[in-house]
């Protein structure tokens, strides 16, 4: 029996893509509905309120081998998607959002408005050494898709709980701040090595070796005496003490009794505060 038409049409690659159109029968269409009202309502969107963000639906969402569902992506546009859609006479598009068409029925009102929160917080404005929106040759303003500040694991929340969770960036922020590496430099290493810039790559055993004595907070007395001294970092006075054993403080010239004091202090107050620092000094022994 011959085949009928439709049998032989199922065989063509279906299309997974299709716009979300925004208005249907002069109502906005729910995904658009909840895009605006979270652009408009959210201070924390007011820096991409103007971008010009395409909603799709895209089908047949799966889970990969980890269990990992992707419901939602964000995506930006090419320069070759912008030159496409104004030769057409469109709208520059800035950005676009993929939403999963299949399982959006199933999902609940909060968790759809929260796929499409999560999106937005993706894009960011990619700025200039001016902290100005960059543009392109033709005025075009430039956009970047942001990284997610916190990945985590159902069992790291467990077990430390959902604060030391949402800290853990600021917190290694504060270590890197405080190890005397410039950032750029951090990020330039890891590109080199292509490694993505983690824990491992800026607590290395030695960090705590760069941190500068001048950021301890000493008195002007006791900075002078160190300066002299010629101990400008952490590892550089670790290795004097090294060498001079157990009175080694009195090797500082111009310390006195009050400096030499002080300077005790500080070094245990500096050992308590950065445990990270503990840590990686005792790993390397
Ligand atoms: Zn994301």
């Amino acid at each position: 029996m011959a085949k009928t038409k439709t049998e032989e049409s199922d065989k063509r690659t279906p299309i997974k893509l299709r716009p979300i159109i925004r208005k249907h029968a002069g109502k906005i269409t729910e995904p658009w509905n909840i895009m605006e009202n979270l652009l408009a309502d959210c201070e924390v969107f007011a820096p991409i309120k103007h971008a010009h963000i395409k909603l799709y639906w895209q089908k047949d969402w799966k889970a990969d081998a980890d269990n990992i569902a992707v419901g939602a992506q964000v995506c930006k546009a090419s320069e070759l998607d912008r030159n496409q859609v104004e030769e057409w006479g469109g709208v520059t598009p800035d950005i676009f959002i993929k939403l999963a068409e299949t399982h959006w029925p199933a999902f609940k009102e909060i968790d759809r408005e929260r796929f499409i929160f999560h999106e937005l917080c993706h894009i960011k404005v990619a700025m200039d050494s001016n902290g100005k929106q960059k543009l392109d040759a033709k005025d075009r303003p430039l956009w970047r898709i942001g990284k997610h500040p916190i990945t985590t694991f159902p069992a790291e929340i467990e077990r430390y709980g959902i604060d030391a969770v949402l800290g853990a960036n600021d917190k290694m922020l504060e270590v890197i701040r405080f190890s005397d590496r410039p950032m750029e430099k951090v990020f330039d290493e890891a590109e080199k090595s292509g490694m993505t810039v983690s824990a491992e790559v800026v607590l290395t055993a030695d960090s705590w070796r760069n941190y500068l004595l001048a950021h301890l907070g000493c008195s002007a007395r006791v900075s002078k005496a160190l300066e002299t001294a010629g101990l400008k970092t952490l590892g550089e006075l670790t290795n004097f003490q090294a060498k001079h054993g157990d009175f080694w403080i009195k090797d500082i010239k111009g310390l006195g009794a009050t400096g030499s004091e002080e300077l005790t202090n500080r070094l245990e107050s500096f050992w308590t505060e950065h445990p990270e620092y503990c840590q990686a000094q005792s790993e390397e022994k």
